[in-house]
């Protein structure tokens, strides 16, 4: 991204905010690679997004990164600009460079495994946001949750791969009763519930909703999407796990030079993820667990020929997990609740 783009970006952000009133927006810094922009450009955001933004408001900026090029030397640029910090790690070192392999090939784990012991340090910690791990059904649950443990992450989101009716993901078949993704997640549960020794979105995000409150995760639940993308030359665009459906599916053909966030609020794909109910598949609407579910990550609800408007294609693992989910609790909350 250009410095001047970054400026309108951080114009088109302010003025949002004032339309609106917020007092509290996140900005994440992701790729691609987010750090190969260099420490230069990474202090210019951060320094630009907050003289821009009107006072009273605060801007929470973070960085989803590899976690390869984080040294100690680019972490105190992340620290004087106060820039949070997530890392994709996959698991144990055999899990991880499966999918995160240097351009050469050569294996990154033990580049991401120093940079975390850093981030995790006493200097850099107030930094550390969480790792993001996808889901690999081939890979012990136990053994990826205690590699991710092993550094101490202040939080962890699960991904499950992309995916979509017309192109499933790896282990998700036709069969309805085959449950690949709610089997590893559930064992992940019964090991960090009643006593988690750190934070899981996902888990948590779906207890929030069987206990009646909002959600917290796009994965899960009927909340409107709260996020839009800019990319680096300005075009706004949907959540990028759209591209997973077909080419250009994120597109919004608006852009922050002439346009205004809110007039991406108008468009189709992003209303079908503001509207709740109204967007579902009348398969979800009759679904006892329609709320909590809430039909699915949109993008994971495309089928060619016949759009978003169905069931995700993990609606089996979502019916599992959630249940799965339910039942832990729910034996819980009943032995606390009073005789009588
Ligand atoms: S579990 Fe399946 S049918 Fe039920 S709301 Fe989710 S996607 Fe829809």
């Amino acid at each position: 991204m250009s410095s001047t783009t970054l400026r309108i970006v951080a114009q088109r952000i302010a003025e949002h905010v004032r339309t609106h009133r917020l007092n509290n927006i996140r900005v994440v810094l992701h790729g691609g690679e987010p750090l190969l922009a260099g420490r230069d450009f990474i202090a210019e955001i951060a320094a630009v997004l907050r003289e821009t933004i009107p006072a009273g408001g605060t801007v929470e900026i973070t960085a989803q990164t590899n976690g390869v090029l984080l040294d100690e030397e680019l972490l105190a640029v992340l620290l004087e600009h106060r820039i949070g910090v997530g890392v994709s790690l996959d698991g144990p070192p055999d899990a991880h460079d499966r999918h995160r392999r240097h351009r050469n090939g050569q294996a990154s784990h033990s580049a991401v495994a120093r940079a975390l012991r850093l981030l995790g340090g006493d200097r850099f910690r107030p930094l550390f946001r969480g790792l993001l791990c996808t889901v690999d059904l081939t890979v012990d649950p136990l053994s990826v949750y205690e590699n991710l443990l092993s550094f101490a992450p202040p939080a962890v989101d699960f991904l499950l791969p992309h995916g979509n009716w017309s192109n499933p993901p790896p282990g998700r078949c036709e069969d309805p009763s085959v449950t690949p993704y709610a089997d590893w997640l559930a064992v992940l549960f019964d090991r960090w519930y009643p006593a988690p020794p750190t934070r899981i979105r996902l888990f948590e995000a779906i207890m929030d909703l069987l206990l009646g409150m909002p959600s917290s995760s796009e994965a899960v639940g009927l909340s409107p999407s709260t996020l839009v993308v800019v990319e680096t030359d300005g075009s706004i665009e949907q959540t990028d796990a759209l591209k997973s459906a077909f080419e250009g599916a994120a597109a919004t053909g608006l852009n922050v030079r002439d346009h205004t966030f809110d007039l991406a609020l108008r468009h189709p794909g992003i209303v079908a993820r503001q509207v709740g109910l109204a967007a579902l598949h009348e398969d979800c609407l009759g679904c006892d667990i329609r709320d909590v579910c809430g039909g699915g990550l949109y993008p994971q609800r495309y089928r060619a020929g016949a759009g978003f408007r169905n069931p995700t294609v993990y609606c089996p693992d979502h019916l599992a997990l959630i249940r799965h989910i339910r039942a832990g609790i729910s034996s819980d909350l009943s032995r606390l609740r009073p005789p009588g």
